[in-house]
């Protein structure tokens, strides 16, 4: 299937499954087996992809010395682009309070554990890589595999097979990625109709829009400006691309995104259409992609602010500017601290409600439309991860394209 075709049969893939889902509302959860084996096929890759392509990265550079530059510059980005998404997410909600006069209700916390920032630095290294992969953390997989990759390249001619055994598994990684999108269309209308159905139709859902309709359009206002402002304009300056073409290339990994909610979902394709169709070298991709999936997420942290703010607004607290700069730190660490599945940015948003003293309670008041939120916010965090490679990749051009 040519690549347009493909991205032209998931985007009616969508238009189909919201219809359905509008419509038949609860019936149509009877779909949802279909998207789950879609989400499947694609997460089955992604603890193998993020071990085999880390490795190969790492070898990579440590190989030419440009690993250190690679990585502070890395780190930059992830820490200047989610500061910036998090000034915006309190510029916004601040100037448009979408949360007075809204009524906190009183119910319970749907929230399993509490995290906390200790937690946070204790999800990076795991005593048992095998428990961390079967739990999806992916953190300490990569991790692992960065450790383990200057080890191994600095094991000599001794160890080129075993390098080569990553390289290779890396590239039919990928290959298998563009298998499983032949099914995408099909499963991605079935996620999205699956979805819609169980938050009980279209009507049902516009209802529960509505009631906090103001924090939804902020939220989505937010990520917008970041999206389309923001991070196109660091595109363009930092790497001379047009983000419209640069986006394009990566319509289906955005989709994929949308429809998942899953920023390690959308991973493998995320890197073979960066590296595919955008040219970036397989280091950056390799690199910045796999560990911007779990720790540099944008919108997430852009979507904490906001909400934090709007339970501060609703529950009738003024925030001081101290508290507000709590709000940044705590906000930019929980969007560190959450994992790439759906939702997580909601648990990590305990740490700042907690850091702050707000009520836990007022996580009920958003937790109606969070699901189709996340959609949006990981849609962002996938984009800056791939504008991330982009910067990345053309700023150390030297190192990583001998
Ligand atoms: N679902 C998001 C992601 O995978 C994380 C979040 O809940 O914000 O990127």
């Amino acid at each position: 299937m040519s690549e347009r075709v493909l991205f032209y049969a998931i985007a009616i893939g969508v238009a189909v499954g919201v219809a359905f889902g509008w419509v038949a509302g609860e019936a149509a959860t009877g779909v949802a087996w279909i998207g789950d084996l879609f989400l499947n096929a694609l997460k089955m890759l992604v603890i193998p992809l993020v071990v085999s392509s880390m490795i190969e990265a790492v070898t990579s550079m440590a190989s030419r010395g440009g690993l250190g530059s690679v990585a502070r510059l890395t780190f930059a980005y992830y820490l200047a682009t989610t500061f910036i998404a998090v000034v915006i997410g309190l510029l916004v909600v601040s100037v448009i309070r979408p949360g007075d006069g809204v009524e906190l209700g009183s119910g319970a916390v749907p929230i399993i554990a509490a995290t906390g920032l200790a937690d946070i630095a204790r999800s990076i290294v795991a005593p048992n890589l095998f428990a961390a992969a079967a739990d999806f953390q992916i953190l300490p997989l990569l991790v692992f595999s960065l450790v383990f990759g200057i080890a191994l390249q600095a094991g000599g001619a001794a160890a080129a097979p075993a390098i080569g055994f990553f390289k290779a598994s890396n590239d039919a990684l990928l290959r298998m990625v563009g298998w499983i999108m032949v099914a995408a269309p099909v499963g991605i209308a079935a996620l999205v109709a699956a979805h819609l159905g169980k938050a009980g139709g279209g009507p049902a859902f516009m209802e529960e829009v509505a009631a906090i309709g103001l924090y939804f359009a902020t939220v989505l206002l937010g990520l917008s400006l970041h999206a389309f402002i923001v991070l196109p304009l660091i595109l363009i300056v930092l790497t001379r691309r047009s983000p419209r073409e640069f986006a394009a290339n990566l319509g289906e990994a955005l989709i994929t995104a949308f429809s998942t909610a899953s920023s390690s979902a959308t991973l493998p394709l995320t890197m073979r259409l960066n590296e595919e169709r955008n040219g970036l070298s397989e280091e950056a991709t390799s690199f910045v992609l796999p560990l911007g999936a779990t720790v540099n997420m944008d919108g997430t942290a852009l979507y904490e602010a906001v909400a934090a703010v709007f339970i501060a607004q609703a529950s009738g607290v003024d925030l001081t500017f101290g508290a507000q700069i709590v709000v940044v730190l705590t906000a930019t660490l929980a969007s560190v601290g959450a994992a790439g599945i759906p939702q997580a940015g909601l648990v990590t948003l305990v740490i700042v409600l907690q850091a702050v003293g707000l009520p836990l309670e007022g996580i009920s008041a958003i937790l109606a439309v969070d699901w189709l939120l996340d959609r949006f916010r990981t849609t962002v965090n996938v984009w800056g991860d791939s504008v991330g490679a982009a910067v990345v990749d053309a700023r150390m051009g030297a190192t990583l394209h001998p």
